[in-house]
């Protein structure tokens, strides 16, 4: 008798542990555990602008990406083999500057523009970039503006007997070297009527071991919209506002370093105090061009070399 009921306790402890799995697999899939463990997520050591000076790029394929000081603003440019992509132009007040930046890259063709979403800080110099450089494809959402501006590219678009693309989520292209996807292309509803940070396109470079992920001004329901991979550099979401990079994004993303596009003393107070602690505690390393001006990453695919200028 006494046997039996040891067998019995036994079966019952089997029988315990196989509904507590089923139970932990539950809570896992519910996201619960998975964000209790991501809380606590930390990057680890991430190499410093400094400490990358004494980083040697191996090859000949050196890939750039430019985060030019446009203020309150974004304006990106990535040159890969002698191929260059565009993103986004600053304000209408920042065209010339966009312009000589590239020129003086001894830059004559983009062979990718992209106007990440119609407000002004993104699509504003757009009309001189196009006026004054080769264009090959021009990527633009479908969601259309009444200003000026908007108006302004456009007019400068058919002048010169060009077309917009409107991209798709999960379409691929290739920029010299470099991979590049789209990550988000948001269908247009009245909600992203409303309001067009909603519109933004963000594309992923991948080059070789390294990846770059441009948020422009994505919010979080564009985050939440999707899961995203693992990316190295982290273009932080309209200018580091709270709308933007929640908790649950950037444990996904973990970046080693994360870029603020951002006007000196602007008016919005970004980036948030939020944003920041939120980037500070995952350990990601934070530059902004309030502070460091045009900001440079080169990199040979396996290290990144960050500058300032
Ligand atoms: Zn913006």
């Amino acid at each position: 008798m006494a046997r039996k009921k040891k067998k019995v306790r036994q079966i019952e402890t089997i029988i315990g542990i196989i509904v507590l799995f089923i139970l932990t697999l539950g809570a896992l899939q519910n996201g619960e555990i998975q964000n209790y463990f991501s809380k606590n997520k930390k990057i680890v050591n991430p190499i410093t602008a400094e400490e990358s000076q004494n980083v040697v790029l191996e090859g000949e394929d050196i890939l750039q990406i430019h985060f030019f000081d446009v203020g309150q603003a974004d304006s990106i440019l990535l040159i890969s083999d002698g191929k260059t992509m565009l993103i986004d132009a600053g304000n209408n007040e920042d065209g010339k500057l966009v312009v000589s930046n590239i020129k003086n890259l001894g830059i004559t063709k983009l062979d990718y523009v992209v106007g990440t979403h119609p407000h002004e800080d993104h699509i504003g110099g757009l009309d001189d970039v196009i006026s004054n450089f080769e264009i090959g494809t021009i990527y633009m959402p479908k969601v259309q503006t009444n200003t000026k501006t908007f108006e302004d590219v456009l007019d400068t678009i058919s002048s010169k007997n060009l077309n917009i693309t409107t991209p798709k989520q999960g379409n691929k292209f290739i920029v010299g070297k470099v991979e590049c996807e789209i990550m988000l292309a948001p269908e247009v509803t009245k909600e992203v009527e409303e309001n067009l940070n909603l519109s933004s396109i963000v594309i992923r470079a991948s080059y070789k071991e390294q990846s770059y992920l441009f948020m422009a001004d994505a919010e979080k329901e564009n985050e939440n919209a999707r899961t995203w991979e693992q990316s190295n550099v982290l273009k932080i979401g309209h200018h580091g506002s709270d709308t933007s990079t929640s908790t649950t994004f950037l444990n996904q993303v973990l970046p080693q370093i994360a870029i603020i596009s951002v006007g000196k003393d602007n008016s919005y107070n970004h980036p948030s105090q939020a944003t920041l602690s939120k980037l500070s505690k995952l350990g990601t390393l934070v530059y902004r061009t309030d502070e460091k001006g045009n900001i440079l990453i080169e990199s040979d695919g396996i290290q990144n070399k960050v500058s300032f200028y």
